[in-house]
């Protein structure tokens, strides 16, 4: 499997993706909004893109299906919930589903509830997962849900599916916000020195070749994973003066969802 992280250069940040079979040359587009810099890169690497998954409805996520679409008639896959709200989808994805491309690459689709209700994440059958993460998981956060998701969802999302994969899962997000979303963990962590070199390490990295975390990295500084860590409930209380000594995780991840959206 090959991937091609491209980095759209937008207001919003966002990172398409294409991922090649090695021998067929056939190559899946994530949420290829930049479709002409998606078409330049599968032209130039001699790939012929077969397939368009969009891991949500959101307008930069699906913007590039049509002119893509038409240039390559690729088949259009997108959640089977998503059919109102994504025009064209050819397959509809449930959880379980197997994605090929080509002959060596198999993608399994995740139902991931939260950012929206009709998200999907793609992970790779490899010996050394990926996860195609879209706006439900970013490096060192965690998707919004004010565009018609649920944070209680999100929750479930991160504690049932996201935690539960291996630690050297490779996570390739929707968007780059990794700075920022840093800068949040250290304001509830300011002794998190993980987070704290690796904020040194991206903030001034080429998006072009931006750094790719796994979930083992994502854990040490992404806050939506450590819910119970003594510090970040302690920063949270001084927010939130009704909060109990010992919240439970969902409301540590509902409440750290809700003082990001205002940070
Ligand atoms: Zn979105
Ligand atoms: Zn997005």
């Amino acid at each position: 499997m090959i991937v091609e992280q491209i980095w759209t250069g937008n207001d919003w940040r966002n990172f398409n993706y294409l991922i090649a079979c090695r021998d067929t040359g056939e190559a899946l587009a994530v949420d290829p909004l930049d479709y002409r810099k998606c078409l330049d890169t599968a032209r130039d690497k001699g790939w012929n893109i077969t397939q368009v998954v969009n891991t949500h409805e959101h307008h930069d996520h699906i913007g590039g299906n049509t002119e893509l679409i038409k240039a390559t008639g690729a088949k259009l896959l997108a959640h089977q919930n998503a059919r109102n709200s994504i025009p064209g989808i050819d397959v509809g994805l449930k959880p379980g589903d197997i994605v090929k491309v080509g002959k060596t690459v198999e993608l399994e689709a995740m139902d991931t509830p939260g950012h929206t209700m009709c998200h999907v994440c793609l992970l790779s059958h490899t010996e050394e997962p990926s996860l195609f993460s879209g706006d439900t998981l970013f490096n060192a956060g965690a998707g919004n849900c004010h565009g018609g998701g649920h944070p209680e969802f999100l929750y479930q999302t991160f504690v049932d599916q996201l935690d539960r994969l291996p630690d050297n899962t490779w996570i390739y997000p929707g968007h780059d916000y990794i700075v920022n979303n840093l800068e949040f963990t250290l304001d509830r962590e300011p002794d998190n020195e993980q987070a704290r070199g690796l904020l040194a390490q991206v903030s001034d990295q080429n998006p072009d070749r931006a750094l790719v975390t796994n979930l083992a990295l994502e854990k040490a500084v992404n806050t939506f994973f450590r819910l119970r860590s003594p510090t970040v409930i302690r920063a949270l209380r001084e927010r939130f003066p009704n909060l109990a000594d010992n919240p439970d995780p969902k409301t540590v991840f509902i409440k750290l969802r809700e003082l990001r959206n205002s940070w």
